[in-house]
C-alpha cells in the first residue's frame, strides 16, 4: 500500500475532502505519491495546505492566491526618486492585485533602466509633459504619484482628469486648499483618491489600534511620538517652502500627527506648538528643522510629538491609557515595527509582545488600493484623511507663529474621515 492509501492517509484525505479541499497529486514516477497533507489542494480557487505543524505552534500563514498579472490593476509611477525605486516598486513583488505598467519621469535613460528593470514596456515610459498618454492606455487604471509635496495637486488633478485613480504620497498636498481641490478634481470625474498612509495598512500598527479599541487600555490619557532623522547637506527639494511646505512637520511629524488620531480613533480640539531651527544654517532659511507639538483631544487625551531634521534617528510612539500602555518600537520605520503592551495581571504587572508574520506595508498599501479600484470601495484613507492632516499641520504652525494655543477647525460634516478599514493581510 502506496503512503498516500494508508489508512491513516484516506481518513486524513477524506477530511480534507469534507472540509472542502480537493486534495492530493500523483507524484514523480519511481517514488511513493504524496500523501494529501503534503501535496495540499485547490479550495475555492487557492492553492491550501493542511496544517502539518502541531496546534501547540500559532498556525503558518497560507500560499498567498494573487490574481493572474494581466488582471490586477495597473499603476503608473509617477516620479522617479527615492521612495518609488528604494521601496514602492520592489514592493510590487509582493503585491497581489496591484503590479507597475508605466512609468512617468523626468530621466529619461533612468526610466529606461527602471522599465527594464520591472517588465514595463518601452512604449509605457512617458515625461512628465506626456503624462496624458497615460489616458488611451488600458494596462494602467490609477498612478502613484511620489513628486515632491507641493506637485501632488497638478499631478493628481491631471490623472483625475484622464480618468486614473490616484494614490498620491503624503503629505497629500502643501495647503488645505491644494487638498480640497484634488479631493473635487476626483470626484468630478469618479476616480477613486487615497493617500499614502503606509502605517495605517501596516500589521503592527493594526495590532495597536484593535488593541485599543479592545479597551484593553482603558481611556487613553497620552501619546508620545517622535519621528527625528539627521538630514544632509542641501540643495534638495526637502528644503525648499515653494515645494516641500515645510521642513519637519509635514515630512515627518505628520507620522506622529496622524498616528495619534488613528491610534486614539478621536479628533484633536486645540494644538500647542514650538519651531526651532538652528541659526545660520542655509538648509533651513526657508523650512523648519524641529517641530514639537501637543494636541488636546475633547476626551481629554493629550499627543506630545517631536519631528526633527536634526536629531539622531528615532521613530517610537508611546501610548498610555488609564488601565494599561503601549509601546510601538520602530512605529514609523518602513520595517521592524514591534509592539509590547503593558497591563496588570492578578498581582502582578505583565508585558506581552505579539508575533506577528511579517508583511510588507507598501505593498499593503498599494493592494488595498487596487481593491478599492476593483471594487469601486472608498479607501481607508481618503482625501479627506490627508485634509483634515493638512488642516491640523496649519494650526500647528500658527500656533508655532503666534506662541499660544490654537483651535484646530471642527470637521466640516459627521461623516467619519476614513473609509472602512482594510482587509486583515
Ligand atoms: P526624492 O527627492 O528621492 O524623489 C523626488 C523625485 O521627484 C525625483 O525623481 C525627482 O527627479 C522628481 N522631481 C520632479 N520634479 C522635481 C523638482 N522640481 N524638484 C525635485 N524633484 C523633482 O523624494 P522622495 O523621498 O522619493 O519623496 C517623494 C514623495 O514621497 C514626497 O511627497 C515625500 O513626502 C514622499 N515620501 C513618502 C515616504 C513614505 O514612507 N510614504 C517616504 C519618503 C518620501
Amino acid at each position: 500500500m502506496g503512503e498516500g492509501k494508508t489508512r491513516r492517509g484516506i481518513i486524513q484525505a477524506s477530511g480534507l475532502a469534507a472540509a472542502g479541499l480537493a486534495t492530493g497529486g500523483a507524484g514523480a514516477p519511481g517514488y511513493p505519491p504524496p500523501s494529501p497533507l503534503d501535496a495540499g489542494g485547490v479550495q475555492e480557487g487557492r492553492v491550501a495546505f493542511p496544517p502539518w505543524r502541531g496546534e501547540a505552534d500559532p498556525p503558518g500563514e497560507p500560499p498567498p492566491a494573487p490574481l493572474p498579472p494581466g488582471e490586477r490593476v495597473g499603476f503608473a509611477v509617477i516620479g522617479l526618486g527615492r521612495i518609488s525605486l528604494e521601496q514602492v516598486l520592489p514592493a510590487f513583488a509582493s503585491c497581489r492585485l496591484a503590479r507597475p505598467t508605466a512609468l512617468v519621469s523626468g530621466s529619461p535613460e533612468k526610466a529606461a533602466l527602471v522599465a527594464r528593470q520591472y517588465g514595463i514596456r518601452p512604449e509605457a515610459v512617458h515625461g512628465y509633459a506626456q503624462l496624458e498618454r497615460l489616458r488611451d492606455d488600458p494596462a494602467v487604471q490609477a498612478v502613484y504619484i511620489a513628486l515632491p509635496n507641493a506637485m501632488h495637486r497638478e499631478y493628481t488633478e491631471r490623472a483625475a482628469a484622464i480618468g486614473k485613480h490616484v494614490l498620491t504620497e503624503k503629505p497629500m498636498a502643501t495647503s488645505a486648499e491644494d487638498c480640497a481641490a484634488m479631493i473635487a478634481a476626483c470626484a468630478q470625474t469618479d476616480v477613486r483618491l487615497m493617500v499614502a498612509y503606509r502605517c495605517q495598512y501596516e500589521q503592527v500598527n493594526r495590532a495597536a489600534i484593535r488593541a485599543v479599541q479592545s479597551g484593553a487600555l482603558g481611556r487613553l490619557r497620552f501619546l508620545q511620538a517622535a519621528n527625528l532623522q539627521s538630514n544632509g547637506p542641501g540643495p534638495q527639494w526637502r528644503y525648499s517652502r515653494q515645494l516641500a511646505g515645510g521642513g519637519a512637520l509635514p515630512d515627518i511629524g505628520l507620522y506622529c500627527l496622524n498616528a495619534a488620531r488613528y491610534l486614539s480613533g478621536e479628533e484633536p480640539v486645540e494644538v500647542v506648538a514650538q519651531a526651532w531651527s538652528p541659526p545660520g544654517d542655509a538648509r533651513f532659511a526657508e523650512v523648519e528643522e524641529s517641530m514639537a507639538f501637543t494636541l488636546r483631544f475633547a476626551s481629554g487625551f493629550l499627543a506630545q510629538a517631536q519631528s526633527s531634521y536634526g536629531a539622531y534617528q528615532e521613530k517610537s510612539c508611546r501610548l498610555a491609557g488609564e488601565r494599561g500602555s503601549l509601546l510601538l518600537e520602530d512605529a514609523f520605520a518602513y520595517r521592524g515595527q514591534r509592539l509590547r503592551l503593558f497591563r496588570r495581571e492578578g498581582d502582578a504587572g505583565l508585558e506581552q509582545m505579539p508575533q506577528l508574520h511579517p508583511r510588507n506595508q507598501f505593498a499593503l498599501e498599494l493592494d488595498h488600493m487596487a481593491r478599492c479600484v476593483r471594487e469601486s470601495r472608498r479607501p481607508h484613507t481618503p482625501g479627506e484623511e490627508g485634509l483634515r492632516d493638512q488642516q491640523i499641520m496649519e494650526a500647528i504652525v500658527r500656533s508655532a507663529e503666534s506662541g499660544r494655543p490654537e483651535a484646530i477647525p471642527p470637521l466640516p460634516s459627521e461623516l467619519p474621515v476614513r473609509g472602512p478599514a482594510p482587509d486583515p493581510a
